[in-house]
């Protein structure tokens, strides 16, 4: 059984108590339903027909991207509209998550199971598995490949059941997943967080079932206790701490976006801190990745280094990119950090106290990138629906595609649109940034000159994200881009 007196500890003791003004679980009918015993496979059931209808036409539809539901769906839709989601709402994507439906089975397997091992209890196996996603994505082209698509959605299926059943608890979305690492760290400026009604009332709370369970309920599978909660890390938002509290004292509150990065409560970790710039990071090699410098570079690798294999190419690139360049950068800016404020305290100290300053700007980076994609090729789902039903001889009102559609957006819209987000973001980093200031130094001074090399740092990333997005970019799973 968890101890909740060690989680709290672990998280760093009791939250303040401040009841949630806003609480999405009292909303008549929809707190309702999400707090149901099945509220989760509302969304669960609708997203595992479409992953299964994405495997089928994977295999057997066309093996053109832009007109297969595989590729179209999972690299135009998914991607956008999980942004979206965590802007608006929250971690939608987790809470719906079809990968998980086996869950129960598995936890009846693993009762009794191992615990993860103790070393591999941190990000550092997430931010590996994050960019070696990235890397596979860009090394196989995914994005082009309706049976490779396929083949991830039932790896990602098998992945989480195998350690759902070989360990005791939920270590595949908390240690390993990169589409669970991603909306974690994209959730942290999302506005609604888990949180309680009442302290007093857990204080005296005898089972804590929100994160132990109950003989027929779920307890929080990644092991998190709400009223220590004051983050959306590692929360999927599957809602089981609300539905097994037998005092109905769990509550999804609506906050201020983006406050967990304020708080002098996020952890002093080193896998933590870099995961969030690895994040940031690879929000601009990925879209990097679309852009013709990036093949020029590539070429001119090959060339300086005498290697012609594609996947040690990428190796190096990503590396660079994605690893070694936000370890060099963070790792100085935390040393001359350190040095102009005068601060005597371990580097660890002052590399994670400014990283949060980056989630405002990563996630910018992403939407604008993702954003793209999705707004010069959302409605290509449309004849490539018709196209599948004509396919299976349920002609859609008999009509042809109309494979002209795709942009939701007039073409003249994106990239003021990118500029304003990728500035929004830099905007919202330098706000966190300048809070973070004020709550850790007494005078204004040393405040600036310690935020000062991370500062240089986000508009370097800023105006990268700029330069990038301003190049022309790859569309990828439309065939027209339109105008
Ligand atoms: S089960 Fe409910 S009352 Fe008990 S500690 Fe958890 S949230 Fe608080
Ligand atoms: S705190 Fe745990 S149980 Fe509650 S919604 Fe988040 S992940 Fe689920």
């Amino acid at each position: 059984m968890i101890s909740p007196n060690d989680i709290a500890v672990r998280d760093g003791g009791p939250a303040l108590y401040r009841p949630p003004p806003r609480d999405l679980l009292r909303v008549p009918l929809l707190g309702r339903l999400l707090r149901s015993r099945h509220g989760r496979l509302l969304g669960q059931i609708p997203l595992l027909l479409v992953a299964l209808l994405l495997i089928y036409d994977g295999f057997t539809g066309s093996p053109i991207a832009p007109q297969n539901l595989a590729t179209v769906s999972v690299w135009v839709h998914y991607r956008g509209l999980v942004m979206l989601a965590l802007l608006f709402v929250g971690n939608l994507f987790c809470m719906s998550c079809p990968f998980t439906i086996p869950r129960t089975v598995a936890l009846r397997l693993s009762r009794g199971g191992r615990r993860w091992p103790r070393a591999l209890r941190n990000k550092w196996l997430a931010v590996a598995a994050f960019v070696g996603f990235l890397l596979l994505y860009e090394w196989l082209d995914l994005w082009a490949g309706p049976a490779l698509t396929a083949w991830v959605i039932i790896g990602y299926f098998a992945a989480a059941f195998l350690l759902e059943a070989l360990f005791a608890e939920s270590p595949f979305c908390k240690y390993v997943c990169p589409l669970g690492t991603f909306n974690f760290v994209a959730s942290t400026v999302s506005p609604t967080q888990i949180t309680v009604r009442d302290h007093d009332v857990c204080r005296t709370c005898p089972g804590k079932e929100c994160v132990n369970g109950a003989p027929d309920v779920l307890g929080c599978g990644t092991e998190l206790f709400p009223p220590t909660l004051r983050s959306n890390l590692d929360c999927v938002l599957c809602l089981d701490c609300a539905r097994a509290c037998p005092y109905d004292n769990v509550a999804l509150a609506v906050r201020v976006p983006g406050r967990e990065l304020l708080e002098s409560a996020w952890p002093r970790r080193w896998d933590l801190s870099f995961l969030v710039l690895v994040f940031a990071f690879a929000g601009l090699s990925n879209a990097f990745g679309m852009v013709p410098p990036f093949y020029d570079w590539q070429l001119w690798l090959s060339a300086a280094l005498g290697i012609t294999n594609e996947l040690v190419l990428l190796l190096i690139t990503f590396g660079l990119l994605n690893l070694a360049l936000p370890a060099a950068l963070g790792l100085g800016a935390a040393s001359l950090s350190r040095a102009l404020s005068g601060r005597a305290e371990a580097l660890r100290i002052t590399f994670s106290r400014f990283v949060p300053a980056f989630a405002p700007l990563g996630v910018a980076v992403w939407l604008a990138h993702y954003g793209f994609h999705f707004a010069t090729g959302a409605l290509a789902i449309v004849p490539v629906t018709q196209m599948f039903l004509n396919d299976h001889g349920l002609g859609w009102l008999g009509t042809e595609p109309n494979w002209q559609l795709g942009p939701l957006l007039p073409g003249g819209w994106v990239l003021p649109l990118q500029t304003i987000i990728v500035l929004a973001g830099f905007a919202g980093s330098l706000m966190v940034g300048n809070r973070i200031g004020r709550r850790d130094f007494d005078a204004p001074a040393p405040a600036v000159r310690a935020f000062l090399p991370w500062l240089v740092m986000l508009a370097g990333l800023a105006a990268a994200a700029l330069g990038t997005f301003n190049l022309p970019m790859e569309m990828r799973g439309t065939i027209f881009p339109g105008g």
